[in-house]
């Protein structure tokens, strides 16, 4: 960690992402793995992406509109959203 620098690819924090900050790491070529100044995760490309796709389910569903919360224990109805409606 001598020299900071940003890796090939420009990867965010997956652990400030999940407390929605939008942060880029840096990378340390020596261990090969990307860390972050904010919040100390440090992990190789696969790890963050890994994580990646843990905080994408948080916003998985951002595309779709509840149309039915269904009653008793049915599960609710989602149909996609399009532009301009609520
Ligand atoms: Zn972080």
């Amino acid at each position: 960690m001598a020299q900071a620098a940003k890796g090939k690819l420009n990867f965010r924090c997956p652990r400030c992402f999940m407390r929605d900050i939008d942060i880029d790491m840096f990378f340390d070529a020596d261990k090969k793995e990307y860390y972050c100044l904010r919040c100390n995760f440090r992990g190789t490309e696969e790890e963050v992406e890994a994580l990646n796709e843990q905080v994408k389910e948080k916003y998985g569903r951002l595309r779709e509109r509840v149309t039915d919360f269904g009653a008793d224990n049915r599960p609710p109805v989602f149909a996609p959203h399009r532009r301009g409606e609520q």
